[in-house]
């Protein structure tokens, strides 16, 4: 049964607000275009796992994807899939990565256009995943669970090729269809149950809970500043900022489409790429509102909760919250209610 579902990577939705709100001759736009591309190549390779792990005997099994826990302070280690069954757990670690891979100990060297490039271990990368997780269990249950872990190479064209006196690697390292016969035969060798139905329910509430999505600050990264980004509220159909208010509708004033959830959208973007709370002035400025009042009028309608009294009230934006609210309203083929001019 899949417990917790990948989503899009927020680092994703990073990039794409800002190649949405960057002008087009800023001289970023390519090194952002490149890293959004990563970005999609390493999801849609995560993704090309799921066809395996459907095909496993779901009783009794447990499917996490993409779940990020805390270690000690801030510091956390993600997992790209956990399988939990009452009998043991297995982690399995995707990596997309083209090119000639070279599994060396300590080392994985990729060779692609005659350049080659390193990266660290991944075996070794996931095999402190699994001592994580085994302490993790430890810490909540005071038990041990049998585990193992596998390096998954989701890159089909992808040639692997592993130091012969590296023989780990040989057991660790495999391409997607083998997740389906690693797990039966683990769990063909596991079979004693140590966890009961209470133990599954109680740690999957607890891994739930844990679960802290990472917020990149892709702004930093890319040494883009907060004046670069431009406001406005933005039209898909022509890809500019001139979407506006004219009396009850939201009309673009370059290609006259109209767009009813476009400012959601602005506002999404606003979470992403500004802050989580956001202000009525913040709001009347970003979404390039002509008045105070259409923009408080706007915040109340989205029925934000909020922080501070009337005249420093700032509204808590919450990302799942705003995209449903888009979701919803595309579907009625309307908004919720907008204030009239
Ligand atoms: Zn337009």
């Amino acid at each position: 049964m899949f417990k917790k579902l990948r989503e899009i990577p927020i680092k994703i939705l990073i990039l794409e607000a800002l190649l949405r709100r960057l002008s087009f001759t800023h001289p970023k736009r390519n090194l952002l275009q490149e890293e959004l591309s990563k970005g999609y190549a390493g999801y849609r390779g995560e993704q090309s796992m799921d066809y395996f792990l459907a095909q496993l005997p779901q009783d009794n099994l447990l499917i996490f994807q993409d779940l990020r826990l805390p270690l000690a302070g801030n510091t956390y280690f993600q997992i790209d899939i956990l399988l939990i069954t009452p009998s043991f757990f297995i982690i399995y670690e995707g990596k997309n990565i083209l090119g000639h891979l070279y599994f060396d100990f300590n080392q994985l060297i990729r060779t692609l256009d005659d350049q080659e490039e390193m990266f660290l271990d991944p075996i070794v990368q996931v095999q402190n995943q699994q001592y994580h997780f085994e302490n993790l269990i430890k810490k909540y249950f005071n038990k041990q669970l049998p585990n193992t872990s596998f390096v998954v190479v989701t890159n089909s064209s992808s040639k692997i090729e592993i130091n012969p006196d590296y023989r780990l690697a040989f057991e660790k390292v495999i391409r997607t269809p083998a997740i389906l016969q690693k797990t039966l035969h683990y769990s063909r060798k596991n079979n004693k149950e140590i966890f009961d139905k209470k133990d599954m329910q109680k740690l999957s509430r607890i891994l739930l809970k844990l679960h802290t999505p990472a917020f990149p600050n892709v702004l930093e990264q890319f040494q883009i500043t907060d004046d670069e980004i431009l406001s406005g509220i933005y039209c898909e159909s022509c890809q500019s900022l001139t979407i506006v208010k004219s009396y009850r509708k939201w009309l673009c004033t370059n290609c006259g489409q109209e767009n009813n959830t476009a400012f959601i959208h602005a506002l999404i973007d606003f979470y992403l790429l500004k802050g989580k709370t956001i202000t009525n002035q913040q709001c009347k400025d970003f979404l390039q509102l002509s008045s105070s009042s259409i923009s408080s009028k706007l915040l109340r309608t989205l029925n934000l909760s909020f922080i501070g009294t009337y005249r420093n009230r700032a509204y808590n934006l919450s990302l799942s919250d705003l995209q449903r609210k888009l979701v919803s309203n595309n579907k009625d083929g309307q908004v919720t209610k907008c204030p009239r001019k």
